[in-house]
């Protein structure tokens, strides 16, 4: 266990990644107190139960006060709203920071409320589950993999330096990214395979009777694997698409341009082509695990 980095931190959003990074934080010995809040009455009581912050505020403005460093980790589309409600009781030389899966859209909502002398270091550690709320979270989640920070041109250095450190001793291995970068990258490795997940599983469902029930029943063969990613959390979704608007139609273009292609050499018997895309696939999927991100 290494020096604490922040007296106290305080996390707005106690699901899967607010609540991991409480119980890594902790067991890391990286901050002296922990303060949470979220949205609903329920959530509070849970974190209480569960023992994961030292103090649980109902109203977000009490929670960040005197804290040294704030992460946002509620769904996107609530930024704009939590971040006007905490602005007047930030501390002067606190970071402000996330974890949205969308970087611009986190700028342009919050970057203009950061009230002068507080640093902004937005954040998106690529590590999840399909499960939410905090019974979700688990220490070990951010370990081996990927934290990438989108400081806005002008943030302060020290402070990024801070985050860096931060997402570290959490496990994470750090990068830092242009934000519109960010949110091109995203939107093919995870928002599209997310918008087809959605997709297949509500197509499966618009079957008539019969074969609805053997989808069901013989999911095995890759359908499951779709219903899993299908049982992610739809208000962290829907935020996430609202968010990610052009890049994400933009990777949704270009993957339908080429499953009509694929369409197209089945229906022509064209097996070259289609070992051909097979093949790559294949090779996708052994330099995933050769990075060890399988
Ligand atoms: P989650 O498990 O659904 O938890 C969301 C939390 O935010 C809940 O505690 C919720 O409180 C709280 N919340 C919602 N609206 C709020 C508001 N207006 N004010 C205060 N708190 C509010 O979601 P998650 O998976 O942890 O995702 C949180 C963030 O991490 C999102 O921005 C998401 O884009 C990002 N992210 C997610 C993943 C992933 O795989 N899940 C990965 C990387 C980044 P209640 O429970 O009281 O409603």
């Amino acid at each position: 266990m290494g020096e604490t980095l922040f007296g106290r931190l305080a996390l707005l959003g106690m699901g899967l990644i607010g609540s991991s990074i409480a119980r890594a934080a902790r067991q890391q010995g990286l901050v002296g107190e922990i303060v949470a809040h979220a949205k609903s009455e329920r959530t509070r009581a849970r974190v209480v139960e569960l023992g994961i912050a030292d103090r649980v505020e109902a109203d977000a403005g009490e929670a960040v006060l005197g804290a040294d460093c704030v992460i946002l980790c509620a769904p996107v589309g609530a930024y704009a709203e939590l971040a006007a409600a905490i602005a007047p009781s930030l501390r002067a030389g606190a970071i402000l920071s996330d974890v949205g899966s969308t970087k611009q859209s986190v700028i342009r909502d919050v970057g203009p409320l950061v009230p002068e002398g507080v640093h902004f270091v937005p954040a998106h550690p690529l590590a999840g589950t399909e499960h939410s709320g905090p019974d979700a979270g688990f220490a070990a989640l951010f370990e081996g993999r990927w934290c990438l920070l989108t400081p806005p041109p002008g943030t302060d250095e020290a402070s990024v330096a801070r985050m860096e450190e931060f997402w570290r001793r959490l496990g994470s291995m750090v990068s830092i990214m242009e934000p519109g970068h960010h949110d091109r990258t995203l939107a093919i490795v995870s928002h599209l395979p997310h918008l087809l997940a959605f997709t297949i599983c509500g197509t499966a469902d618009d079957l008539e009777g019969e074969t609805r029930q053997e989808v069901l029943q013989f999911a095995a063969t890759g359908f499951r694997d779709f219903t899993r990613i299908a049982a992610s959390d739809p208000v962290m979704w829907r935020d996430v698409f609202l968010n990610n608007r052009e890049a994400l139609l933009e990777m949704l273009a270009r993957f339908t341009e080429d499953a009509q292609a694929m369409a197209r050499a089945v229906r022509w018997g064209d097996a070259a082509y289609i070992e051909d895309k097979i093949n790559r696939g294949r090779k996708i999927r052994r330099s995933l695990i050769e990075l060890k991100q399988a």
